[in-house]
């Protein structure tokens, strides 16, 4: 009883998008389908760590390549793990893979059909070469099965019960379209197989036809006598073997025999076994593609061997591109293969490398561990938590080896700088490292990024502290009236626009001992004695201007304050020291699912600064001496302040109606268009209904 499924949409798709292709490299899906079968073999090896009976139904584990002529077709049959019904069901067809739709764009903007591998869905590269697809399968704890599907939007899944039995593991049958028979051809497997997969660590046998001359007795020759037999000629040659046959009448001939040899393609000994000075940067760069499904080259290699209490072999790679789901949190990390004396244990070790460094893959072959390690063990055993804290250490040293070619490096940062920022949060001993690895641009970078250390060398005399302004965009922070005193005294700014940023930096807290301040928030500027003097005097002649402002803002402001750090803009909001800065709050604003338990009491407390240098404020002094601070008029005008100076400062506006309101009133006005701006209704506000007495419609404005 065959059932029809029919297969999920996005993977229809998929399949007559890749079946139609008329892409020309489309020898990948060997490696694909090669691939699979030793993470198939990979999983039963690893099953079998806890419970060796699993491997009873069969021991050896292998894959064997299959090419039949006659048949027009390519099997390649695993021992591995195998697929239930259900898995087959499942896996091959009817559960979406997030990857799918994603390859799938990636195509359609130009990517590389290659690519497939690490999209998860190498299966189907099946179809660049076949029409129809056979896969047949047993697993342990199910019977066998056959899945079939020539595409077409469906496949069947029956019971196989005639079919030669497999004692485990699968067989990928491919009927190949008729102009890809090269890949019948022994020399085509053959230089395939070394180009992308010569580094799987499970035996594959390529089944070549071997002809081979056999003397046999000629049973006719003794019969009929008969010397000449041209119908079989072309398989049976006849010869006299002239003085026996004399003799004892008995002919014998040669016969051309077939047999099948199974010849071992990967016969290489591991890769990090080897010393790393005979081993060339292309072997390591295949290693790495079929270590991590990349079409391209990885950007950095750290081969090394640890030796002493504990000892293994390692190779870490560095790859040119984050892959797409870098920060998916539900994807298994699987980038670090650990084997136990060339033994394939795991690439689901979750202990040997932290999480900020998941985009680095690699080896860990290990001398120390027992074979029989269980998931639960792995994550208690100390000597993981060694080779863990070395894995780290070595890939520090590996970026900063990238970080010697500029050009190198900035592919790199590009790539991962949030993974060395999230590093920075997490990884508190090695902070200081990955600190000098940092770059940002800044007020004095131009359009290069800036390290740290750059930035210490440029530092004025009398600056004590490294300057950052964070913000949502470089845009956004250039033109900030934060930088105004900051550039007035030539001192540099950071600018932290990645929202990361923030995170890494409040838990840096300082770089070759100089405080890393946030200029958005409250902090001391260096000053002079003449600077501090007329502050003090400027404070004061101020004093009940900031008093009226903060009767007119009410609660929306914590305090008003006169500010020597603005020079052109009139006014800002500054944010206190230790809660959350505007930056800070935007990002925990944008996450839905965050716990808002936080909110109340790290929300940014806001000072209203007004610059005494702005003639603007110098205005609104006398307007509020002569009018008041319940003046109308002075009220919108100080509520148009606070709610560009929120703009500015990286907030957002509570009310943008009542904002839009007071902007049109000065638009009218500037148009002359007073009259009928008067007769324009206010639309009441929450804000103005609430907060306010009066009606906060700006009267005049001369
Ligand atoms: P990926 O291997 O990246 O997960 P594929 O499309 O290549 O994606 O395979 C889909 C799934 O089908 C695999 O995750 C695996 O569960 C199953 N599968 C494929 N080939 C085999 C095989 N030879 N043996 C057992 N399971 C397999």
């Amino acid at each position: 009883m065959s059932e029809t499924f029919e297969f999920q949409a996005e993977i229809s798709q998929l399949l007559s998008l890749i079946i139609n292709t008329v892409y020309s490299n489309k020898e990948i899906f060997l490696r694909e389908l090669v691939s699979n079968a030793s993470d198939a073999l990979d999983k039963i090896r690893y099953e079998a760590l806890s419970d060796p009976s699993k491997l009873d139904s069969e021991k050896d584990l292998r894959i064997d390549i299959i090419p039949d002529k006659e048949n027009k077709t390519l099997t390649i049959k695993d021992t591995g793990i195998g697929m239930t019904k259900a898995d087959l069901v499942n896996n091959l067809g009817t559960i979406a893979r997030s990857g799918t739709k994603q390859f799938m764009e990636a195509l359609t903007a130009g990517a590389d059909v290659s690519m497939i591998g690490q999209f998860g869905v190498g299966f189907y590269s099946a179809y660049l070469v076949a029409d129809r697809v056979t896969v047949i399968s047993k697993h342990n704890d199910d019977e066998q099965y056959i899945w079939e599907s020539s595409a077409g939007g469906t496949f069947s899944v029956r019971p196989d019960t005639d079919g030669e039995p497999l004692k485990r593991g699968s067989k990928m049958i491919l009927y190949l379209k008729d102009e890809q028979a090269e890949y019948l051809n022994e020399s085509k497997i053959k230089e395939v197989i070394k180009k992308h997969s010569e580094f799987i660590s499970y035996p594959i046998y390529l089944h070549v036809t071997k002809e081979t001359e056999k003397e046999v007795p000629d049973e006719d020759a003794k019969v009929e006598e008969v010397e000449d037999d041209d119908d079989k000629k072309p398989k049976i040659e006849e010869v006299d073997d002239e003085d026996e046959e004399k003799e004892k009448k008995i002919k014998t001939k040669k016969i051309k025999e077939t047999s099948i040899e199974e010849e071992e393609l990967n016969k290489q000994k591991p890769i990090w076994t080897r010393n790393p000075q005979d081993i060339t940067q292309e072997e390591y760069a295949a290693f790495y593609k079929s270590l991590s499904n990349d079409w391209e080259d990885h950007l950095g290699v750290k081969h090394f061997s640890v030796e002493g209490q504990l000892e293994f072999r390692a190779i870490l790679f560095v790859p040119k591109r984050a892959p797409f789901d870098l920060f998916e949190t539900k994807k298994t990390k699987n980038n670090i293969k650990l084997y136990v004396r060339r033994v394939f244990i795991t690439d689901d070790a979750t202990d040997l490398i932290p999480e900020w460094l998941s985009f680095v893959k690699g080896v860990v072959d290990s001398e120390d561990l027992p074979l029989n390690l269980s998931r639960e063990t792995l994550q208690q055993n100390k000597i993981m938590k060694v080779i863990k804290k070395n894995i780290v250490k070595k890939a520090l040293e590996l970026f900063q080896e990238i970080a010697e070619d500029k050009e190198q490096f900035d592919k790199f940062y590009s790539a991962f700088s949030k993974n060395l920022k999230l590093g920075i949060h997490e990884d508190s001993q090695n902070r200081g490292i990955l600190a000098k690895l940092l770059r940002f641009n800044s007020t004095k970078s131009g359009d290069e990024l800036t390290s740290l250390s750059d930035y210490v060398t440029r530092m004025a005399e009398h600056q004590k502290n490294i300057y950052y302004i964070t913000g949502e965009s470089l845009k956004a922070v250039q033109k900030s009236p934060f930088l105004d005193a900051l550039k007035e005294k030539s001192f540099e700014v950071l600018f932290l626009v990645d929202p990361i940023d923030e995170y890494a930096m409040t838990q840096l807290k300082e770089f070759e001992n100089k405080k890393l301040v946030d200029i958005t928030k409250d902090f001391d500027l260096e000053e002079t004695d003449e600077e501090k003097q007329n502050r003090e005097a400027e404070e004061k002649e101020y004093e009940e201007l900031t008093k009226s402002l903060k009767n007119v803002l009410g609660d929306k402001v914590e305090k008003v304050v006169i500010s020597h750090k603005l020079v052109g803009s009139p006014c800002a909001i500054r944010t206190g020291q230790f809660g959350w800065s505007a930056n800070m709050e935007r990002i925990m604003k944008a996450q839905a699912l965050r716990d808002t338990s936080m909110s109340s009491y790290m929300s940014s407390k806001k000072t209203f600064e007004i610059s005494p240098k702005s003639a603007i404020i110098q205005e609104l002094k006398k307007k509020v001496e002569a009018d008041g601070e319940n003046d109308k008029t002075v009220k919108s005008i100080v509520q148009l302040l606070f709610e560009t100076s929120l703009l500015v400062s990286g907030f957002t506006i509570d009310e943008p109606a009542g904002f839009a309101e007071r902007i049109h009133k000065l638009v009218s006005l500037g148009l002359n268009l007073e009259e009928e701006a008067e007769v324009v209704e206010e639309v009441p506000s929450a804000e103005t209904a609430a907060a306010e007495t009066g009606d906060s419609a700006m009267e005049e404005v001369d």
